[in-house]
C-alpha cells in the first residue's frame, strides 16, 4: 500500500489535473496557502454548503441564517478578544531558518507516539486473531499504556502552560522531548513567540482619515453583533439559533497540508442561544446532532472521532472537535464550543448597548448563553474529496481511478453519451441532456471510445453516465452504468430523471441523520 504522504500527493495531483482546486495565481508561482475553486471544485464546494444549510437552517424551525459582512467595526475585534488574545505560539529553527507553531510540533509529536500504539494493536490483532479484545489490550498491554501516559502528560502539560501564557513552558518541553525540526534535523530553537493572527487592511481614502479594520478571523462575530436583531425582528424564541457560511481569514504561520490550513478559507457556523444554566445539555446535543450530520453522507463511522479540549479558548467552558481520518491522519475538521456568555456580555460592554432577551415565560431579562457549531467548509471539502479518491484493482488486472463523492455532493450527476457519433445517437442524447439540465448537472461527452469515457466519468466523480445506443431508437431505452459497481441498466428514457433524483437527492440522504 502506498504511504500517507503519496496518498496525499495523489489527492493533490488529482484536485488540479480534475479540475476542482487550483493554486491561487499560479502563473506568478503561486500565493501562499491560498487556493482557487476551479470548475468542479465550485460546485463540490456549492453542494456541500447547501448539504450543511439544509440540514441547519431549512430543517429546523429555530434557526435561521444571515450573510453579515467581512468587514467589521474594529471594536468587534477588541471585544471578541482576538486582538489581544488570537495568537499562535510560534518557534524558528534557527538552523532551517524555519518557522513552526511550537503547539503543533508538540502534537506532531503526540501523533507519532500514537501511530505506534496503532500499530501494537494491529499486530495484536493479527497475533490473537478473533479472541483479539481491543479495549482491553488498549487497558492493559504495558507497551500501550506507557505510549498513552506520555501522550496524556505531554498534551495536558502543553494546555497548561498554553492557558497560562506559560511560553518558556513550551519551549522547555519541546526542548525535553528532544523534538527536532523536520528539516535541519536540529534541536537549535529560538525562544516560542506570541504571533497574531488578524490580517490588519484600512478603510477610507486619505491617509489621516483611514481607519485601520481587520479581516473577519471567523465567521461568528457577525451573529453575535446581530442577535437582536434577528431576535426581535424574526420574532425568535430561546432557544433559537443563527447560521452563516462566509469567507474568513488567518495569517497562519505555517499554511501546509493543501487546503486543510488556508489564509482564506470558508466557515459554517451556528450559534444557538440557550438560557444559562442549560449550556451542558445543548452541548451534548449538538454534538451528537453534528456527528450525525457527518455520518449521513455515509463516509464510514470509523473515519470519525471526538476529541475533548484540555486547553480552552478565551470565550469557551467546553469544547470538542469532531476529528476526521486525513491523509495526514486524524485532524480537526469540526468546533462543537460552549461560549457562555463571553461574547454577547462583552459586546454589552463594549459598545454600551444592551443584548439581552426578554424571557416571558419566567418574566425575566438575561443574557443568552451559547453553544456554537463551527466546520471549515474547505477541511470539509479535503474530507470528502481525499477519502473519495480510490484506486481499484479490476478483474482483468488492470486498475481504475475513481472519485467515489457521495452521489448528493457531485458536482456532475450524469453524463450522456452517445456510443457513436453518428446515425441519429448524438441528437438523442442532446434531448436527454436538454430535459435533465433543469433538474441537475450534466454533461454530454462523445469523443474517445465508450469505455474511455466512463473512466474519465469515475475520475471526475460522476455518479452515473447514460449511454444512448442503437437500441435507444427502436426501443427508446439507454443504460445507467454506476460508478460504484459499474453496473449496467436498461430503463426507459422516461425514467431516468427520476432515477437520478432518487439517488441524489438531499432529502434521502439528510433523511439518514
Ligand atoms: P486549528 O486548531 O486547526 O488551527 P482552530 O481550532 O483554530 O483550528 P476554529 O477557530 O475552531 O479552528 O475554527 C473552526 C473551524 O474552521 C475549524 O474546525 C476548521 O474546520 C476551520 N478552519 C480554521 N482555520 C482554518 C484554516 N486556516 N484553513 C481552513 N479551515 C480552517
Amino acid at each position: 500500500m502506498a504511504n500517507q504522504e503519496d496518498i496525499f500527493k495523489k489527492v493533490i495531483s488529482h484536485a488540479k489535473e480534475y479540475g476542482y482546486v487550483f493554486q491561487s495565481s499560479e502563473i506568478y508561482d503561486g500565493l501562499s496557502a491560498v487556493y482557487d475553486y476551479a470548475q468542479n471544485g465550485a460546485e463540490l464546494k456549492k453542494n456541500i454548503r447547501e448539504y450543511w444549510w439544509r440540514a441547519m437552517v431549512q430543517l429546523n424551525e429555530n434557526i435561521v441564517g444571515i450573510d453579515a459582512a467581512i468587514f467589521m467595526h474594529p471594536t468587534t475585534w477588541k471585544a471578541s478578544g482576538h486582538v489581544d488574545a488570537f495568537n499562535d505560539p510560534l518557534i524558528d529553527n534557527k538552523d532551517s531558518k524555519k518557522r513552526y507553531r511550537a503547539d503543533v510540533l508538540i502534537e506532531d509529536y503526540t501523533a507519532k507516539i500514537e501511530g505506534k500504539i496503532e500499530k501494537e494493536v494491529a499486530k495484536a490483532a493479527k497475533r490473537f486473531g478473533d479472541a483479539f479484545d481491543q479495549e482491553q489490550f488498549l487497558a492493559t498491554n504495558p507497551r500501550v499504556t506507557d505510549y498513552q501516559k506520555k501522550i496524556d502528560t505531554t498534551l495536558k502539560r502543553l494546555g497548561k502552560s498554553l492557558e497560562n501564557e506559560d511560553l518558556a513552558d513550551v519551549k522547555a518541553l519541546i526542548e525535553e522531548l528532544g523534538i527536532v525540526c523536520p528539516v535541519s534535523g536540529s534541536k537549535n530553537w529560538t525562544d516560542v513567540k506570541q504571533f497574531n493572527l488578524m490580517f490588519g487592511t484600512k478603510l477610507g481614502a486619505s491617509a489621516e482619515s483611514a481607519m485601520d479594520l481587520y479581516l473577519r478571523p471567523e465567521t461568528a462575530q457577525g451573529i453575535f453583533v446581530n442577535f437582536l436583531n434577528v431576535q426581535k425582528t424574526g420574532r425568535m424564541k430561546i432557544p433559537f439559533g443563527i447560521a452563516q457560511t462566509g469567507k474568513a481569514f488567518r495569517n497562519e504561520i505555517v499554511a501546509r497540508q493543501f487546503i486543510f490550513r488556508m489564509r482564506e478559507f470558508e466557515q459554517m457556523e451556528m450559534q444557538f442561544f440557550i438560557k444559562p444554566g442549560t449550556q451542558q445539555e445543548w452541548y451534548e446535543i449538538w454534538k451528537e446532532n453534528r456527528m450525525k450530520w457527518h455520518l449521513s453522507l455515509g463516509m464510514g463511522s470509523e473515519n470519525y472521532r471526538f476529541h475533548d479540549h484540555e486547553k480552552l479558548a478565551h470565550y469557551a467552558d467546553a469544547a470538542a472537535d469532531i476529528e476526521f481520518r486525513f491523509p495526514f491522519g486524524f485532524k480537526e475538521l469540526e468546533g462543537i464550543h460552549s461560549r457562555t456568555d463571553f461574547d454577547l456580555g462583552a459586546h454589552e460592554k463594549y459598545s454600551g448597548k444592551k443584548l439581552q432577551y426578554f424571557d416571558h415565560a419566567e418574566n425575566e431579562s438575561y443574557v443568552p448563553y451559547v453553544v456554537e457549531t463551527s466546520i471549515g467548509l474547505d477541511r470539509m471539502f479535503l474530507a470528502v474529496f481525499s477519502n473519495s479518491l480510490q484506486e481499484e484493482e479490476l478483474e482483468n488486472n488492470t486498475t481504475r481511478t475513481v472519485l467515489k463523492l457521495p452521489a448528493v455532493l457531485a458536482p456532475t450527476k450524469a453524463a450522456v453519451l452517445p456510443l457513436v457519433k453518428k446515425d441519429g445517437l448524438p441528437e438523442i442524447a442532446h434531448q436527454i441532456v436538454d430535459d435533465l439540465k433543469w433538474d441537475f448537472n450534466v454533461v454530454y461527452d462523445e469523443k474517445d471510445a465508450v469505455g474511455r469515457r466512463y473512466r474519465r466519468q469515475d475520475a471526475v466523480g460522476t455518479p452515473f453516465c447514460i449511454t444512448v445506443d442503437h437500441q435507444s431508437k427502436e426501443d427508446n431505452t439507454v443504460t445507467i452504468r454506476h460508478r460504484d459497481t459499474m453496473e449496467q441498466q436498461r430503463v426507459a428514457i422516461a425514467d431516468v430523471n427520476r432515477m437520478i433524483a432518487k439517488e441524489v437527492d438531499m432529502k434521502s440522504w439528510l433523511g439518514k441523520m
